[in-house]
């Protein structure tokens, strides 16, 4: 018995970006009979925002995505993120950091490659986690102390080898008082429900060894990995608002059908030979890992044009 999930975060509208890892994730799954769970990464409050919630359900169904398990929302988990640092605590594995750092400003977010950091220069290492008993008035958070879990096979890429200690160094584990970071929270997460492979975007890859840390420490079974490449502007980066608005609202707002934006990605995948419309559930039988490129997906207005999309920015 396989699980896997869809996790978005609720930070703000999906777009075709989105959109083409849910599909890709959505496809493997169905296709191994795979249990789906679908979890709202909704932790990090302020830039968590209650219509993208409710959207992301509409997004969904209008790609003819289903789940099988929730939505399950990480904001009603905080006690078991708690029991899992309070366990971290007493291993020494992790000491509180007073530094104000960008690191920690971001931990409730997955670090997107943009949002990777230099690496801490270990201000606070020398404390013990009982510290944190006199640190009383003073914000501090949670780092666990970085080691390198040498090589993991992903089911895309192959091998990879990113070493923590050289990406970002020691990581937060938790934010301030109530909010533990997307590192803890996904790891309890996906290990509780069950999750017995993690398909998610290759931007997220210096996670995985760190997250694979955690699993040691917590003594937890490890999922397996499959990071697929992006989406992309023309510019060559991640694609974000600056491209124009690529929200899938948008699409339905121009009267775009669901199965034009699915055979646009996949024909990205290399599923079908032309952009033509289909839906995900006749994807089914054409879905493979093999033909998805190594390079991320390059989405410009030209593409766009082909399913009868303009960009507006
Ligand atoms: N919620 C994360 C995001 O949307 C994905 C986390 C994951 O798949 O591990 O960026
Ligand atoms: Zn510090």
């Amino acid at each position: 018995m396989t699980v896997t999930r869809l996790a978005p975060s609720p930070t703000g509208a999906q777009h075709l970006g989105n959109a083409r890892t849910f599909l890709i994730t959505w496809l493997a799954a169905r296709t191994q009979n795979s249990t789906i769970i679908l979890r709202i990464e909704d932790i990090d409050s302020p830039r968590v925002k209650p219509e993208s919630v409710t959207s992301l359900a509409v997004d969904l169904e209008w790609l003819g995505l289903d789940w099988d398990v929730g939505p399950i929302r990480q904001t009603e988990r905080l006690a078991r993120y708690q029991d899992a640092l309070a366990q971290l605590q007493q291993q020494e594995r992790v000491y509180p950091c007073t530094c104000s750092r960008s690191d920690i400003a971001h931990a409730a977010s997955a670090p997107h490659w943009e949002h990777e950091g230099p690496v801490y220069p270990g201000n606070c290492a020398n404390r013990r986690a009982s510290d944190a008993a006199s640190l009383t008035g003073r914000p501090f958070a949670w780092r666990f102390r970085a080691s390198d879990p040498g090589p993991f096979c992903d089911g895309f890429m192959g091998q990879v080898h990113l070493n923590p200690c050289e990406i970002g160094g020691d990581f937060v584990v938790w934010k301030s008082a109530d909010t533990p970071a997307y590192q803890l929270a996904v790891v309890v997460d996906d290990a509780e429900m069950g999750v017995t492979h993690v398909i998610r975007g290759d931007d997220l890859l210096p996670s995985t060894p760190r997250q694979i840390l955690l699993y040691q420490a917590l003594v937890l079974p490890q999922p397996q990995f499959a990071h697929v490449p992006l989406v992309i502007g023309a510019d060559g980066r991640r694609l974000a608002k600056r491209h124009g608005d690529t929200r899938l609202s948008a699409f339905r707002e121009q009267g775009i059908a669901a199965e034009r934006v699915v055979g646009l990605l996949a024909w990205s995948c290399g599923w079908i030979d032309r952009i033509e419309p289909i839906s995900a559930r006749d994807l089914l039988r054409l879905f493979q890992w093999a033909t998805i490129p190594k390079q991320p997906f390059v989405v410009s207005p030209d593409v766009l044009a082909a399913i009868g999309f303009r960009l507006n920015s």
